[in-house]
């Protein structure tokens, strides 16, 4: 179809732009500045917004959530050291723009979302993409997925009071935790690992404001 080629290619130099701008702030996983290079962000925010898809910002997609900023997505994916065989839990799916980032990162990424509208919305433009190892559930992530486990990496990408002890629990041995937790609009991004020996160890990785993580193991709605 001439008519998405063209437009597809037009914004091409915007997201490159955007790649290199997140490498100037520090992004220094090559892969993960490359599949923010090539993930078309303009295809998950809402039509009227595409204009600012390739700013460093977060966007309004619908039933009071957002889209992350393009900063804090590569900056989560980076902290997850992905390496590409691993099997990933998304918390979050939102708009599915993480979830796109990591499906080139990683070998499989289960996403879930409380909101029923979101799932299906994300669900169907990761079809459009044409991403097939992305697989969206609609529930309350703070259980994780037992059916799934144990995961490589999980992501959490709304905040909680703390990290859900379901979601440390279904990390494999190795694994790596990335999320936001600590009060209501003003957490901490935690790294948690588990150790070979099934130790877990916790590193603070910088202030940031995440929407509420709602669920059983989360905030109550
Ligand atoms: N990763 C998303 C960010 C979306 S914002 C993106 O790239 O667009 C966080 C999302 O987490 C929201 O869609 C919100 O509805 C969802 N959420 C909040 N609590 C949740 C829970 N307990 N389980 C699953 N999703 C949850």
């Amino acid at each position: 179809m001439v008519r998405g080629a063209t437009q597809g290619a037009a914004w091409r130099l915007p997201r490159r732009r955007l790649a290199e701008r997140l490498a100037e702030a520090g992004v220094k996983d090559a892969r993960v500045l490359e599949a923010m290079a090539s993930v078309p962000r303009h295809e998950l925010v809402p039509e009227a917004l595409r204009s600012r898809a390739y700013q460093d910002a977060a966007l309004p997609i619908g039933d009071g959530q957002t889209i992350s900023a393009p900063s804090r997505v590569a900056i989560m994916s980076e902290a997850l050291e992905l390496e590409g065989s691993e099997t990933v839990l998304e918390v979050g799916t939102g708009s599915g723009y993480q979830a796109a980032i990591l499906s080139r990162l990683a070998s499989r990424v289960i996403s879930i979302e409380r909101l029923p509208g979101l799932a299906a919305r994300a669900r169907r433009a990761l079809d459009r993409l044409g991403i097939s190892n992305v697989v969206v559930h609609f529930g309350d992530g703070t259980a994780g997925r037992p059916a799934d486990a144990p995961f490589d990496a999980i992501a959490v990408t709304a905040g909680g009071p703390a990290v859900p002890q379901p979601l440390l629990d279904q990390l494999a041995p190795g694994g790596r935790l990335v999320g936001p937790f600590g009060e209501r609009g003003r957490q901490d991004l935690l790294r948690y690992r588990r150790a070979a020996s099934g130790a877990i160890t916790v590193e603070d990785l910088g202030p940031c404001r995440f929407v509420d993580l709602i669920g059983e193991h989360g905030f109550s709605a």
